[in-house]
């Protein structure tokens, strides 16, 4: 699973995993971002929290994942995301020895305050597929639109300043917690998250292949 603050690079670092690896991964982020676009009951329900930076209810979230888990988790998953609160990380725990598996790695991602400001503020998004990416790299195209699928880069709604204060206060109160919880089960790894994309990969590509080796 990959733990960190907005603007953390989880969600970049996920699609790389799964690309290099071909490990699912799966982020209640994005998936209440689908929702919402396609209008679903789900979506309407939580668009109002996280446009406003607040954390979605935690049986809302858990029955996501564990509904997730049985349809896709047969063969190794990795959550963007998620846990993000104690009792969420619980109810995980749960889960999990019901179907009979374990974590391997839990990876935190450690960035300053100046990266994720410097982050959020420049970020775009796929509108189509949610593939993400910068200004800065996005510029030097002539519309901006995503390499992957044409869809159209957009700004996401809650990456502004304000709501991000709202969603730092809330990352410090209810998931800076599960560092120590996670700590204690020994499978805490902690990664300098404010280098660039492939110097994050190369660390996170080395834990999972000593994993997947022993
Ligand atoms: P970021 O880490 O950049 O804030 P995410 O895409 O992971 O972005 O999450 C966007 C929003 O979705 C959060 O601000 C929150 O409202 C909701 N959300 C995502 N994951 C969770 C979770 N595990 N528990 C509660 N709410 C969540």
């Amino acid at each position: 699973m990959l733990l960190g603050a907005p603007g953390s690079g989880k969600g970049t670092q996920a699609e790389m995993i799964t690309r290099q690896f071909g490990i699912p991964v799966t982020s209640p982020g994005a998936i209440l971002r689908r929702e919402k676009d396609l209008g679903t009951p789900l979506g309407l329900e939580t668009a109002e929290i996280t446009q406003h930076g607040g954390l979605v209810s935690d049986k809302i979230i858990v029955r996501l994942i564990e509904d997730w888990l049985r349809l896709h988790g047969g063969h190794g998953f990795v959550f963007d995301g998620f846990p993000r609160t104690l009792p969420q990380a619980e109810s995980l725990s749960s889960i999990l020895t019901r179907l009979r598996t374990a974590l391997d790695l839990a990876i935190w991602l450690e960035v300053s305050e100046e990266t994720v400001r410097d982050r959020i503020s420049s970020r775009l998004q796929c509108r189509s597929c949610g593939f993400t990416t910068s200004a800065a790299s996005a510029k030097f195209a002539e519309r901006p639109v995503c390499p992957y699928c044409d869809g159209p880069l957009v700004r996401r709604n809650d990456d502004d300043i304000t709501v991000l204060q709202n969603r730092l206060a809330e990352f410090k109160n209810k998931t800076q917690p599960l560092a120590e919880f996670y700590e204690k089960t020994s499978i805490l790894h902690r990664i300098d998250g404010n280098r660039d994309r492939e110097a994050v990969f190369n660390d996170i590509s080395r834990l999972i292949e000593e994993k997947t080796a022993a």
